[in-house]
């Protein structure tokens, strides 16, 4: 078989699409004004943003005024629990309630949140990664003023039953937030149906360009002040909008939303084949759920093998994979999700994540189950 390129890091970042990549051009060159200014420059700029804003309302089923644009989706992350916990803190709520399997960028906050007296109740997760609404419901306190549950976990692909506790929390009366960066594209998404109150996004995960993303903060939530200076973004997360990248938001998150069954059928086979393929090497372990999982995520520990260096191995192959999530893998402590869903030491230590999408073929996956348990056995033997 020869040599390919397969890229298999789709949840670490994507590829900017062509669409996107058009989208922002524009915007770049001829139509660089700034939004704020009210010349036709200005105004051309500033019809990109909107336009931008209802394109993302209209494929999430909010309304316009609902979607606030960010750095990417740790400051989305950010701005939903910092928000919460002030509003919270004036009710004197200081109880916030989220899971072990979060992205760090929830996770970090809350404990940053803890550092400023707040409690926070860390919820277990199954093996399969997947968090108990029982337990969810017997956490819930009067004085709890924010549940953050992600939709779908990025380094396992497990998905949380988030309509089911927004439930809960709205009987409670309690703000929900989820992190759906991990999500969006790969499910459906619908804000009333899943009744969420925030919800963060990240481009670059759905072929938009690094550094842009949006909170969804439905009507009535109460929003702190993110970046204190002009009146951008209804004047809580001030700074000259990043047009460029917005108008390239608009456009990818639209493709993500659309057609989504037609890509799911089409991933989620090539998924299957790479599981029940790796499977088949001895000492091989699927991590997170078989059936409860994104359509392009495979993450399966291998025993007697070092992560990094079947990465490594990997990448002299031709195929970028991961290990661990890409904000954890440069530390060699093994994953705090592998860790929550019981997965030992060592074999946490020896996961591979590929998350491929619908730019890879089936091609692409008959190079991977040829390359990926020679790699295996060569660093087996290499021990
Ligand atoms: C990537 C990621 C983030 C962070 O998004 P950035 O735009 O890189 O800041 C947050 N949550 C999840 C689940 C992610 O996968």
């Amino acid at each position: 078989m020869e040599k390919r390129f397969v890229y298999a890091d789709n949840a670490a970042t994507t590829r900017v699409s062509d669409a996107a990549f058009e989208a922002a051009l524009p915007y770049l060159r001829e139509n660089f004004g700034n939004p704020s200014s009210i010349h036709s420059k200005g105004m051309a700029a500033s019809r990109a943003v909107l336009e931008a804003r209802q394109r993302i309302a209209d494929a999430i089923g909010a309304k316009v005024n609902e979607v606030y644009f960010t750095s990417g989706g740790s400051e989305a992350d950010n701005w939903a629990l910092l928000s919460a916990a002030q509003a919270g803190a004036r009710k004197h709520k200081k109880h916030i309630i989220t899971t072990s399997i979060e992205h760090h960028a929830v996770l970090n906050t809350c404990k940053y949140l803890e550092t400023l007296g707040f409690e926070v109740t860390y919820l277990p997760v199954s093996s399969e990664g997947i968090v108990n609404v029982q337990d969810l419901k017997k956490a819930l306190r009067d004085d709890t003023c924010l549940v953050s549950v992600m939709l779908a976990n990025n380094e396992i692909g497990t998905l949380q039953p988030v309509s089911e506790i927004s439930v809960l929390c709205r009987e409670k009366g309690v703000l929900l937030h989820t992190d759906a960066v991990a999500a969006i594209g790969h499910d459906e998404i619908d804000v009333k149906t899943l009744g969420a109150d925030m919800l963060s996004v990240s481009g670059h995960k759905i072929h938009a360009p690094k550094g842009i993303g949006f909170l969804y903060a439905k009507r009535g939530t109460p929003l702190c002040s993110m970046i204190n200076g002009g009146g951008q973004e209804k004047g809580l997360r001030a700074g000259t909008e990043n047009v460029p990248a917005i108008a390239a938001l608009g456009t990818a998150v639209c493709e993500a939303c659309s057609d989504i069954k037609a890509k799911n059928e089409y991933i989620t086979p090539l998924r299957d084949m790479l599981i029940d393929g790796l499977l088949k090497t001895e000492g091989a372990y699927l991590n997170g759920s078989r059936t409860m999982r994104t359509d392009g995520n495979v993450n399966i520990s291998f025993s007697g093998v070092e992560g990094e260096s079947m990465i490594l191995m990997l990448d002299m192959n031709g195929i970028c994979a991961s290990s661990g999530s890409a904000c954890t893998s440069g530390a060699l402590e093994p994953s705090h999700v592998l860790t929550a869903i019981g997965c030992e030491r060592s074999l946490a230590r020896g996961s591979l994540r590929l998350t491929i999408n619908e730019e890879n073929t089936a091609e692409d996956i008959r190079y991977m189950l040829k390359v990926i348990p020679e790699v295996i056995t060569r660093l087996r033997t290499l021990r």
